[in-house]
């Protein structure tokens, strides 16, 4: 019997490609496993995780501007809208568009110096509906970087949050494995 035989039906845990110890856990362009990543990124685009992602980025912030800003809701509403132009910062990357690549700490405006500077905006009166729109829209990028995880381990040791994590159990002089 051959050794090489292998398929991803038979396998599944195998379809993700593992990242080796010195590899690409910062690489731009992750290694593509036979199959299942590209399976995943296809099937992603038709799924219920497409669905809740832009139900949050669109649909959900009615939610929030009733809630937090009832007597201006629909500017406030607008307002979050108006906010999801920090995906414009996509442009700068190379492909523009990856549904596998986790936004958070990635892009500049998804970057975790940004983070802060729009938990500040909350602070006054004037930014805080952008402040609201914004870490709602990291929040939603967070949850679907957590879904992407959930299905592609490779995709979690190529991003930004793994690498994050690393670096913050290296400070605290923890063990970390790469
Ligand atoms: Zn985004």
């Amino acid at each position: 019997m051959s050794k090489q035989k292998r398929s991803p039906a038979d396998r599944p845990d195998s379809s993700f490609a593992k990242v080796t110890p010195g590899g690409t856990a910062r690489g731009a362009t992750p290694p593509v496993a036979p199959g299942g990543r590209r399976q995943y990124a296809t099937a992603k685009l038709s799924s219920a995780q497409t669905l809740v992602h832009y139900g949050l980025h669109f649909v959900f912030p009615v939610v929030l501007a009733l809630v937090f800003f009832p007597l201006v809701w629909q500017t406030a509403y607008l307002v979050m809208l108006a906010t999801m132009a920090i995906d414009l910062d996509h442009l700068l990357a190379k492909p523009i568009f990856d549904p596998l690549r986790c936004s958070i700490g990635y892009h500049p405006l998804h970057s975790f110096y940004a983070i802060p500077v729009y938990a500040l905006l909350l602070l006054l009166p004037a930014t805080q509906i952008v402040a609201v729109g914004l870490l709602f829209h990291l929040f939603t990028d967070t949850v679907d970087c957590l879904w992407n995880f959930s299905h592609c381990h490779e995709c979690y040791l190529n991003s930004r949050i793994y690498a994050l994590r690393n670096r913050v159990r290296k400070l605290l002089g923890r063990e970390v494995i790469e």
